[in-house]
């Protein structure tokens, strides 16, 4: 059994990252799906952040289908997402694919995501947890929810506490959407533990006009937060272009969801 994740009597854990709490209140991480250049990241940044986004991040280690697609900037992609972040003072979110990239980013991230591919990685989530940064888990693409919270039992056995999941889409028979959101499976999912849960339309649906909608319903329904993509020039995106907000349409999505008050971030980097 998932004893650490299970809920049992347990409240709603609070996780802190760098001020940002997640379990109060609706938290959104915002910013692009992957770091591209100095003037995106501004852009990007400088918006989501003036919206009320809590959170920035962006992938500089991608997990891309085909090994000729974009696979991010690397170490170079880290140092900047992190130079922006701080002079925006946004807590970050960057994916580690691999456990070589966990010293990088422990320096320069204020969270770390295992990303959906990596959910079963468990040397990896072993290595991630060992770190002592909170941990964004992803659910794999086929994952049952008994097998996230396995996942999340790694990273707790670890004596890491700070851990969230997120609901990114399941594998589906539909391509009309990218994957299959399971609103109903990230409700039973905080049934089952204590850990805060959020949602990721944009790689559960793969469309932007589903994402503003998707948050809406999630967190009506009493989910912990929610993580989109964000270009501020959709059109060019090197990666996920079809699902990525502008800042106008990311502007109208915060517009619907009442997100928790933003508190001044103090970056523990
Ligand atoms: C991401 O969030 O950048 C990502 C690749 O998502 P997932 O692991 O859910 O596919
Ligand atoms: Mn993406």
């Amino acid at each position: 059994m998932y004893q650490l994740a299970s809920r049992g009597e347990r409240e709603g854990s609070i996780v802190d990252v760098d001020g940002v709490r997640f379990g109060e209140g609706f938290v959104v991480i915002a910013g692009p799906c992957a770091v591209e250049d100095e003037f995106q990241m501004e852009a990007v940044t400088r918006g989501v952040a003036s919206c009320g986004a809590h959170m920035l991040r962006g992938g500089a280690f991608k997990p891309r289908t085909s090994p000729y697609s974009f696979q991010g900037l690397g170490e170079a992609g880290v140092e900047l997402i992190a130079r922006v972040a701080e002079k925006h003072r946004m807590p970050t979110v960057v994916e580690a694919m691999a456990e070589s990239q966990l010293g990088l980013l422990s320096s320069h991230v204020s969270m770390i995501q295992i990303g959906a591919r990596n959910m079963q990685n468990y040397s990896l989530l072993q290595a991630a947890a060992r770190t002592g940064k909170p941990i964004l888990l992803k659910r794999g693409p086929a994952a049952t929810l008994d097998e996230v919270l396995y996942a999340a039992e790694y990273l707790l056995v670890e004596g890491n506490e700070r851990v969230v999941l997120c609901e990114r889409g399941v594998r589906g028979f539909d391509p009309q959407t990218r994957n299959l959101f399971d609103l109903a499976g990230a409700l039973r999912l905080k049934e089952l533990t204590h850990l805060p849960v959020i949602v990721d339309p944009s790689h559960a649906t793969g469309r932007r006009s589903l994402i503003a909608p998707l948050v809406a319903a999630s967190a009506a329904a009493g989910l912990d937060g929610a993580m989109v993509e964000v270009h501020p020039d959709p059109a060019r995106a090197r990666s996920d272009a079809e699902q990525a907000l502008d800042l106008g349409a990311f502007a109208g999505l915060m517009a619907r969801v009442a997100p928790a008050p933003k508190v001044a971030a103090s970056p523990s980097r």
